[in-house]
């Protein structure tokens, strides 16, 4: 039984548009945690409810070693993810798995109630602990790319922030999309 999917099971980012990797997006995401009462943290800035896509990567590269079709599958990096990792990626050290030909990009995104409009925005893992302290609760999802040959995986999603809910900011009138 032949599969549109080719039976990859895990955590892939793929097609995702300027609108960023959404909840409703990540289709194999577990359950967005909402909504967030108050939270006792002692570092805002110190990663929490981390998890980890290590196993889901692992199978993934297994199940596609000797298949050239399904790599193609997993090489499906949206233009925008693509750019992403070109303009806003740190880079790594390490090798794309799939061309060897790359060092992976990672591209960081951010999701949250308290962020109101700039939920889905790419940041820099540096602006981070800053918005650890703007914000009560929010979720950091880091993907890695390959800008060669499209290869993405949601490498990590942990939570930030100081525990104390807050009001969405508003947009401004003058951001565009
Ligand atoms: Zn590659």
């Amino acid at each position: 039984m032949a599969d549109k999917s080719g039976g990859i099971k895990g955590y892939r980012i793929g097609a995702f548009g300027p609108g960023g990797i959404g909840p409703g997006a990540m289709k194999s995401e577990p359950p967005r945690p909402i909504p967030h009462p108050y939270e006792d943290v002692a570092d805002p800035a110190r990663p929490r409810h981390v998890l980890d896509y290590v196993l889901a990567r692992r199978s993934i590269l297994e199940t596609i070693k000797n298949d050239v079709l399904a790599r193609e599958k997993v090489c499906d990096a949206d233009p925008y993810l693509i750019r992403a990792a070109k303009n806003h990626g740190e880079q790594t050290e390490r090798n794309c798995p799939i061309c060897a030909k790359s060092q992976l990009r990672h591209v960081t995104y951010v999701y949250g109630d308290d962020l109101g409009y700039l939920a889905g925005r790419v940041k820099m893992s540096s602006e981070l602990p800053q918005m650890a302290q703007e914000y009560g609760h929010f979720r950091v999802y880091v993907v890695e790319v390959c800008v060669l040959c499209g290869w993405n995986h949601l490498q990590l999603s942990y939570v930030l922030g100081d525990g104390t809910p807050r009001r969405p900011p508003t947009k401004p009138r003058d951001v565009l999309e």
